[in-house]
């Protein structure tokens, strides 16, 4: 229609006319491609809704779980702060017992808080991070996935290094197994000579290099968490969420 008025426009060279028509078609593809802008935006904030409401959810999991573990930590903070001054410095008014064998026997092994952010890491594989319309949010996933990145490099570095004292010093740390397999339910007893650890210089420097690596391993997973709570903290101003503190 547009087209034919065009064509007889042109050809009874009347110029306004084609003017007006070439305005029309111009308004109209402009028009059009607003819609179509105006559109695609809605749908993009509806998949950042639908993201965000899937993130805030994981990201409250991951806090729930978190609890525990940091007691944990807490708890074998202490525990070797005490063992260091026990037996490394000899103070004598600690009483050491068979938790703090236990600490000794296990103190290559790390408690990694679970932490499963499925959303985060779609976003990331995926390259939709800028999905996410809030900078300070964008910014704060970044960080943490860096401090994540660092953290497993960390780690693998421990875990080349730690030392199993139980196998390095058997005359220091035995296995009481109960002696039942059949109603063996994993765990095992430790028996440790403290005073014999307090007199060998070799066994006191792997005790404080495992110890260094658990604090240091410990202070990662809660410094990791922690960015986790402030990227919540975002994610709940974003959608309006209130927690009870
Ligand atoms: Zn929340």
């Amino acid at each position: 229609m547009i087209l034919r008025r065009l064509a007889s426009a042109i050809r009874h060279q009347n110029w306004s006319q084609i003017i007006i028509e070439i305005l029309i078609v111009v308004i109209g593809i402009f028009l059009g491609l607003q819609l179509q802008a105006a559109y695609e935006e809605r749908q993009e904030r509806a998949q950042e809704q639908a993201y965000l409401e899937r993130m805030h959810a994981e990201l409250v999991n991951v806090e729930d779980a978190f609890e525990d573990y940091r007691g944990q930590y807490v708890m074998y903070t202490n525990r070797f702060s005490e063992l260091l001054e026990a037996i490394s410095i000899s103070v004598n008014d600690i009483e050491l017992d068979e938790n703090h064998c236990r600490t000794i026997a296990n103190s290559h092994i790390y408690i990694e808080t679970a932490i499963s952010l499925p959303t985060m890491t779609e976003l990331i594989s995926s390259g939709r991070l800028s999905t996410v319309s809030d900078q300070g949010l964008r910014e704060a996933i970044a960080n943490y996935l860096i401090e994540d990145d660092r953290g497993d490099q960390v780690l693998t570095g421990f875990y080349s290094d730690r030392l199993e004292l139980s196998s390095k010093y058997p005359e220091l740390i035995a296995y009481d197994f109960g002696g039942d397999y059949n109603s063996f339910q994993g765990t095992v007893d430790f028996t440790c000579d403290f005073q014999a650890m307090r007199n060998s210089r070799p066994f006191k420097n792997d005790l404080l290099m495992n110890a260094r690596r658990m604090r240091a391993f410990n202070s990662g997973e809660i410094n990791e968490v922690e960015m986790i709570f402030s990227i919540h903290d975002q994610v709940d101003l974003i959608l309006g969420i209130t927690h009870e503190k």
